[in-house]
C-alpha cells in the first residue's frame, strides 16, 4: 500500500467523523458480467433494478483486466443526455474526446467528470496495447432543471484529488463531496455525492459521518472489508441501510489491506426513464432525444 507522508495542510483541516449510530448492510450485491461499447469486458455492478435503491445514482461499472483483448476497442463515439459520468481510473491510460471541445487524457489515479446535460456524443479509447487497465464508472443523474443545460467536462490528474490519511493509517482520496473536513475535486448542489476511496491497513477502521436521508454503498475493490458483523468481500457492494437516525457509516479491513470506495447521495425522488445512454423524466423527453441525436442536434 501507498504509504504517503500526511500533508500537514491536509491534516491540519482533518476533523474526524463522530458516527455514533452506524448503519448496518441491508443488501450484497454481486454484480453482472457483461460487455459495452465495442466489446469491452466489465462488470455492471449498479444496474437498472437498483436505480430507485440507490437514487441519484444510475450506474456503477467496475473494469479491471491485464488482457488487451478485454478492453482494447474502447467505447467509440457515443451520446448521453440527461446525467453525469464519473469515471475513476485506477490504473491506464484512456483517451476522451466529444463534441462539445473537449480532449483529454485520463491516467492512474485520475478522474473524468463529465455532464452529459443536453448532450454530447463522446468517445473513450484505452490508449495502452498491453498492461492493467482498471477503475470505475459512475453515472450520477440531474434533477429535471438541469437535464438539459450545457454539458461540462473536467479532466482531475491523480495530483488534483485531494488526499487525507487518517491517525490509523487510512488513506484517503476524496473525488467528490466533503469527507471529514477535506472538500473533493466536485462538489454538487442538488446530488451532493460523497466519492471516497479508501485504502485501508489490515484491521485498520475508518468511519464517515453520512446524512440521514443519503443513499449510500460500498464497493470493495481489494481485501475484505466489515460493516457490523457483515463481511464484503472483494467485487461486492453493499447498500447501506437508511435506518432512521441512521449518522454515518464505520467500516474496518479484515486481515488483509482492503480498499473500497465509498458512494452516497441526496436522493432526487423523480421519475426516472432510462433508453440506454439517455436518462430523463418521462418517455416524450427520451423520444425527444432520440429525434434530436439522429437529426443532429447534440452539440
Ligand atoms: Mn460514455
Amino acid at each position: 500500500m501507498n504509504q504517503k507522508a500526511i500533508d500537514p495542510a491536509m491534516s491540519a483541516n482533518f476533523i474526524p467523523s463522530a458516527v455514533h449510530c452506524p448503519r448496518d448492510v441491508e443488501r450484497i450485491v454481486e454484480g453482472v458480467a457483461t460487455s459495452d461499447g465495442a466489446g469491452v469486458r466489465l462488470t455492471r455492478v449498479l444496474h437498472g433494478a437498483l436505480q430507485r435503491r440507490l437514487d441519484p445514482f444510475l450506474m456503477l461499472d467496475a473494469f479491471g483486466s491485464d488482457d488487451p483483448d478485454d478492453y482494447i476497442a474502447g467505447f467509440p463515439e457515443h451520446p448521453h443526455r440527461g446525467f453525469e459520468t464519473i469515471t475513476y481510473m485506477l490504473a491506464g491510460r484512456m483517451r476522451h474526446r466529444d463534441s462539445a471541445g473537449h480532449e483529454g487524457l485520463l491516467e492512474d489515479g485520475g478522474v473524468q467528470w463529465m455532464t452529459a446535460g443536453r448532450g454530447v456524443i463522446h468517445s473513450e479509447i484505452p490508449q495502452q496495447k498491453d498492461g492493467v487497465l482498471e477503475g470505475f464508472q459512475l453515472w450520477l443523474n440531474l434533477p429535471a432543471a438541469r437535464k438539459m443545460s450545457a454539458p461540462w467536462y473536467r479532466d482531475f490528474p491523480a495530483s488534483e484529488i485531494p488526499e487525507y490519511v487518517t491517525p490509523e493509517n487510512v488513506v484517503v482520496r476524496v473525488i467528490a463531496g466533503t469527507s471529514n473536513g477535506i472538500t473533493g475535486a466536485v462538489t454538487r448542489e442538488f446530488t451532493e455525492p460523497l466519492y471516497l476511496d479508501i485504502h485501508l491497513p489490515t484491521r485498520a477502521t475508518f468511519a464517515a459521518a453520512l446524512p440521514e436521508s443519503h443513499n449510500a454503498f460500498i464497493y470493495v475493490y481489494r481485501g475484505a472489508a466489515k460493516i457490523g458483523d457483515t463481511k464484503i468481500a472483494a467485487q461486492r457492494m453493499a447498500i447501506l441501510r437508511n435506518a432512521e437516525g441512521g449518522d454515518g457509516v464505520i467500516v474496518s479491513a479484515t486481515q488483509e489491506e482492503t480498499r473500497l470506495i465509498l458512494v452516497a447521495g441526496k436522493p432526487l425522488n423523480e421519475p426516472i426513464v432510462q433508453y440506454g445512454p439517455f436518462v430523463m423524466n418521462t418517455r416524450d423527453e427520451i423520444e425527444q432525444a432520440i429525434r434530436d441525436y439522429s437529426s443532429g442536434n447534440f452539440v
